[in-house]
């Protein structure tokens, strides 16, 4: 492989929108995310928790439950 030909490859920053830094092999040296691994769990999590709330409001309003 000739050299030069290649983007430089260097230690990126990476930092999302939940605060979270980490650091990741890239050709960029600065990369803003809007969801990470870290707040990725956080986010799927809070979405299934209103999809169980929303079938218990289902439920109560077939049963009636008050
Ligand atoms: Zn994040």
């Amino acid at each position: 492989m000739r050299e030069g030909i290649h983007p430089e490859y260097h230690q990126a920053k990476v930092v999302c929108n939940c605060g979270n830094e980490f650091v990741t092999g890239s050709t960029k040296e600065d990369i803003h995310v809007e969801i990470c691994s870290k707040c990725h769990s956080f986010y799927t999590g809070q979405q299934k928790a209103t999809q169980a709330r929303g079938r218990i409001d289902k439920f109560n309003r077939k049963y009636g439950t008050k």
